[in-house]
């Protein structure tokens, strides 16, 4: 007898598993019984979508008492043979002659009803969402999608990089960054005297990191291709459903590649990351598609499948001013794109992902390279239907009078980043990379609207429960 079978297993190969008997242990996610005394459980063991059809005899003895406490939520054990199943909806089901009852739930109190329940009552209950099929689902995809974006990247000969969560160097230079001290808030040590920082853990001001770039532009000049997939953390103090304080990303920078190289890298990833979702997920997808997001699957295809767009910056603001469109905030170059823009764009006038470059200089951190017309930069920023900007990224300054200048520009202290000027005095060579955010990927591949569902426990202003 097979014991620890899941699932996604048996019925994914029904011929081979059909007359055999098994041992199958999840939760009961419904169960409903005969006026014959049949009853029908299913039974959902996480590792698919669709649960096991369990049937069940009415009978005395221990198999009728154990029977007699499960209900929905319940996590059981069910022994049996697998059979053809003569109802609809299923070929195989397990009709079960072994019952164990591992932990009961008491449905007057269960907060799991059959219903559907609205997504903000689930985000109450964080501990027990991920048994509901569309935060299972989307953790599904989560995981199969981490591992195809080292997939990718293995592939391609690059290398995974471990860059610190504890950063003193702010990477943006902008604010939104938590702090890290171990001092006392209601005991400032050393308040009033020269350095407030002298009795704190790192003797200097801390940060959780806001990117990885810094660091991985470090080893790109070392190792050539490297990678950084880690947690990011930004005190953004914006209410989006595409914003979180904590969330994942995934940061390529490469040697020897300028802006049309690394453009190419960042649409070649999400045509993979595209297929991969359509290729490995095609259950959740299905999901998706019925009850979230209608248009899918269309999406996943055409990304997949079809080419992108490339336009610059200046073309965006011209079709946006072009488009008459009621925005609320109006478009002039040298502004920032807002995210009614970006969706403008990729998903009105495009339909279909697409990419922007060269954007002003004065809108961009200090590390992105100048441009001939010394007023734009080679950044770019990728948008798709649906999530407006996934990525964003840029040819780094590899100059050093350039780079020089640029920190004095947007008044960046020199001794913050002495390592960082050193690596364009010693064998600096042109070089690029770019930022994914993991769970607008995730956004993107599964519909789902807002960004708290995306994430096994979101962090966001006011929340960091569980
Ligand atoms: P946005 O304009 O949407 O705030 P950004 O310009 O601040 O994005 P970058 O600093 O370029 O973003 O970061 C790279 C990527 O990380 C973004 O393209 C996006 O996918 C993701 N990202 C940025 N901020 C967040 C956040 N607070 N929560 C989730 N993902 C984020
Ligand atoms: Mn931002």
């Amino acid at each position: 007898m097979e014991k620890g079978i899941r699932i996604s297993d048996l019925l994914g190969n029904e011929a081979k598993w059909l007359g055999k008997r098994v041992i199958v242990q999840g939760w009961v996610k419904t169960r409903r019984d005969s006026k014959a005394g049949v009853g029908f459980i299913e039974l959902n063991d996480g590792s698919s979508l669709k649960g096991l059809q369990v049937i069940t005899e009415s009978g005395g003895g221990e198999y009728g008492a154990v029977l007699a406490k499960i209900t929905t939520g319940s996590a059981i054990l069910a022994e049996g043979v697998v059979s053809e199943s003569p109802g609809k909806g299923q070929s195989i089901e397990l009709r079960a002659e072994r019952l164990h009852l591992y932990g009961g739930a008491d449905p007057a109190t269960y907060p799991l009803q059959k219903k559907r329940h609205s997504f903000e009552y689930l985000r109450q209950i964080g501990h027990l969402r991920p048994r509901t099929n569309t935060i299972g689902a989307a953790a599904r995809v989560r995981s199969r999608l981490s591992f195809a974006i080292h997939q990718f990247f293995q592939e391609r000969g690059f290398h995974y990089i471990h860059t610190p969560i504890i950063t003193a160097s702010d990477c943006e230079g902008a604010g939104e960054v938590f702090r890290v001290t171990t001092l006392d808030p209601a005991r400032p040590c050393g308040e009033g005297a020269e350095d407030p920082y002298r009795g704190d853990f790192f003797a200097k001001p801390a940060f959780l990191t806001v990117s990885g770039q810094l660091q991985a532009e470090i080893y790109a000049l070392a190792l050539g291709k490297v990678y950084t997939f880690g947690p990011t953390f930004r005190a953004e103090n914006s209410n989006t459903s595409r914003h979180l304080a904590e969330f994942w990303m995934v940061e390529p920078e490469m040697a020897f590649h300028d802006l049309d190289d690394n453009l190419e890298t960042a649409l070649a990833f999400i045509k993979y990351l595209a297929a991969a979702a359509l290729r490995e997920c095609p259950e959740e997808v299905e999901f998706f598609s019925r009850f979230i997001d209608p248009e899918l699957e269309k999406r996943l295809h055409n990304a997949a499948e079809s080419s992108f767009e490339v336009i610059t910056y200046t073309e965006a603001v011209d079709i946006l001013k072009k488009s008459g469109e009621p925005f609320e905030f109006p478009v002039e170059w040298g502004g920032d794109l807002q995210a009614e823009h970006e969706r403008y764009i990729t998903e009105k006038v495009f339909g279909k992902p697409v990419g922007i470059v060269n954007f002003p200089r004065t809108l961009k951190p200090f590390y992105m390279r100048v441009n001939e017309d010394e007023k734009t930069v080679a950044a770019m920023d990728i948008l798709v239907p649906g999530t407006g900007e996934i990525i964003g990224g840029s040819q780094r300054e590899e100059r050093l009078d350039v780079l020089l200048e640029q920190m004095r520009l947007k008044g960046v202290a020199r001794d913050d980043y002495r390592w960082y000027i050193e690596l364009r005095e010693f064998g600096s060579a042109p070089h690029s990379g770019f930022g994914l955010g993991f769970e607008r990927l995730v956004q993107f591949v599964t519909g789902i609207p807002n960004i708290r569902e995306v994430i096994p426990f979101p962090r966001t202003p006011g929340h960091a429960e569980f």
